[in-house]
């Protein structure tokens, strides 16, 4: 994020935007397959970025972040490419988290607030790089909606003061629909007032969403292909089945 959002302003985002995402912890049910680690909890995976007013906010809160160190060249990019008025940062780790120091990037993942091609914002898609590793991401009929309301609202906010936010949200669904068109597949999206809907390839024509468009990926498409993936990281399997319907 680059604009005129001020660090009081994501403490408005940070009161406002609470509410769990489902009432499963789904860390669980994907730790098993990344060293014991939450996904979105390892900058392996995913490097957090702030804009720089959301860091100074956290900063007179917590010690739980530093300011993240490229470990690679990927990194490095990544790092490199990011706008100057952002910066990537990393907390203790999973463990230490403190809830009410979760950055808005924490509290919506694996969500973004997606547009259409006529910019209307009608609801929650997933950053479909993590579809392999995220659970949630195939088991979407989980989330609740408290979390929806809260995200919608939360983005809102933010869009209303930065502009430039929006435009990268924006951005981000247009290569979403990039991705689709290719892959010939829709991508599923919550709807900003419940239900699903999914945006079709070639074009992102919004229709409604069925049971047949919920698809499960990789590990978690079956109990035996998540045991064998689990074995195959040396995890242990979860007490609770990730199985849940
Ligand atoms: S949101 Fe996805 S990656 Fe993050 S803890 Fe839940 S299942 Fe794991
Ligand atoms: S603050 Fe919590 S939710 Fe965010 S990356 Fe750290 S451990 Fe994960």
């Amino acid at each position: 994020m680059t604009g005129d959002m001020r660090p009081e302003d994501f403490k408005t985002v940070y009161d406002r935007f609470q509410a769990s995402v489902s009432r499963f912890d789904c860390g669980r049910f994907c730790a098993p397959l990344n060293n014991g680690q939450p996904v979105c909890c390892d900058t392996s995976h995913a490097i957090p970025v702030v804009d720089k007013p959301e860091f100074e906010l956290l900063k007179g809160r917590t010690d739980l972040w530093h300011r993240y160190k490229p470990v690679d060249a990927n990194s490095r990019q990544i790092v490199a490419d990011l706008h100057k008025g952002c910066m990537a940062i990393e907390c203790k780790g999973a463990r230490f988290c403190e809830r009410d120091n979760r950055t808005l990037a924490c509290r919506a993942f694996p969500f973004y607030p997606y547009f259409t091609k006529a910019n209307e914002l009608v609801g929650l898609a997933t950053y479909w790089i993590f579809a392999d590793r995220c659970w949630l991401i195939s088991n979407m009929q989980v989330v609740e909606r408290k979390f929806i309301r809260e995200f919608i609202a939360a983005y809102e906010y933010v869009f209303d003061r930065d502009p430039e936010e929006k435009d990268a949200m924006r951005r981000q669904s247009a290569s979403h629909r990039r991705v689709a068109t290719r892959n010939n597949q829709p991508i599923l999206i919550i709807g900003r007032n419940g239900g699903f809907l999914k945006a079709m390839p070639r074009g992102g024509e919004i229709k409604p969403a069925g049971p047949r468009d919920m698809v499960r990926h990789g590990p978690y498409k079956s109990p035996r292909a998540y045991a064998r993936a689990v074995k195959e990281m040396d995890g242990e399997m979860p007490k609770q089945s990730p199985f849940i319907d």
